[in-house]
């Protein structure tokens, strides 16, 4: 991973520790914690990359965002963490001066894409998710990984139109194809397709660059990140823009060796599992070895990726 990369991707994380996520900040090692000045999510810029006529990757804190504009009204996929909202804001206004309000989407529960829910609700936008965004978000989450519950949303972050499996959206002179992946990175996870701007995003699905977090307690598996990225490589052409949740814009290229990466690690820790080794064991013989230099250590390290996988076979 280069260090541009680096920081992108610590920076995510320490933005979760400072949000009131805790996230990270006993498991974390050290060299991945951010710069200080990176930390507050209300300060973290939001850089804006046109995709599209219309469509546009925003990155700040928290997950990768999509917004298209036009006269139908914006549409915005995710909407990182609440105090981050003032951001999002000014980066839509940029944009699209007269806008007020549209469509919010969410790719699934967790806060580094939900947190600005209310306050985008409250600038007029009416959210979608699937349908367990919504459940997960009425209700405290425990994240035992890292020793914390996420408490339930107030009622103005809750989605009003949630989908079991797919919707299709027609806005703006595109249309949007909403999919379900099977339990993956959560239960919660969608895809979103600009099929006429052929841009894709996968949410949590792909962390381009970094190891993915896993969230067990939501019944993630390293088995469904990999099916999740068939499902993935079906939706993408060769020349599809695929916004990860986290990490730079990517191509189904680059998707396809992300996922050859987790196949691998998958092999080596359910050879090392089957062949009796408890957690740690599998864990210091380091099975991620052969990526950890192009990969290094971002939101996950290498030995906590290598417990999720080991414990979610
Ligand atoms: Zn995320
Ligand atoms: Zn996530």
């Amino acid at each position: 991973m280069d260090r541009r990369h680096f920081l992108e991707m610590g920076a995510t994380a320490g933005v979760a520790v400072v949000a009131g996520e805790k996230i990270l900040a006993q498991a974390m090692p050290a060299t991945a914690r951010p710069r200080p000045q990176q930390a507050d999510p209300a300060s973290v810029p939001v850089r804006t990359t046109q995709l599209h006529d219309n469509l546009y990757l925003l990155q700040g804190a928290g997950g990768n965002m999509v917004l298209e504009t036009g006269a139908d009204g914006c549409l915005l996929i995710d909407a990182s963490f609440a105090p981050a909202v003032p951001r999002i804001r000014e980066a839509i206004a940029a944009v699209a001066p007269a806008a007020a309000g549209g469509l919010l989407i969410n790719t699934h529960w967790h806060s580094d894409h939900t947190g600005g829910n209310e306050g985008m609700h409250a600038a007029g936008f009416t959210i979608i998710a699937h349908r367990l965004t919504r459940e997960r978000l009425s209700t405290p989450q425990p994240m035992r990984l890292f020793h914390y519950t996420v408490p339930a949303s107030p009622p103005g972050a809750l989605p009003a139109i949630c989908i079991d499996q797919s919707l299709a959206i027609w806005r703006n002179g595109d249309s949007i194809e909403v999919a379900h992946f099977a339990p993956a990175h959560t239960d919660t996870d969608i895809s979103i397709h600009f099929l006429k701007a052929d841009v894709l995003h996968v949410g949590d699905i792909w962390f381009n660059g970094g190891y993915p977090f896993i969230d067990e307690g939501a019944h993630g598996t390293i088995g469904g990140m990999i099916r999740a990225g068939e499902q993935v490589m079906a939706l993408a052409s060769a020349s599809t823009k695929i916004v990860p949740g986290h990490g730079p814009l990517g191509d189904r290229a680059g998707y396809e060796k992300y996922r050859e990466m987790l196949i691998a690690i998958r092999d080596r820790v359910a050879a090392m599992k089957a062949a009796g080794l408890s957690e740690e064991e599998t864990i210091a013989r380091k099975p991620t070895a052969a990526f950890d230099e192009a990969v290094g250590e971002g939101f996950m390290s290498a030995d906590m990726f290598a417990g999720i996988v080991y414990r979610t076979l």
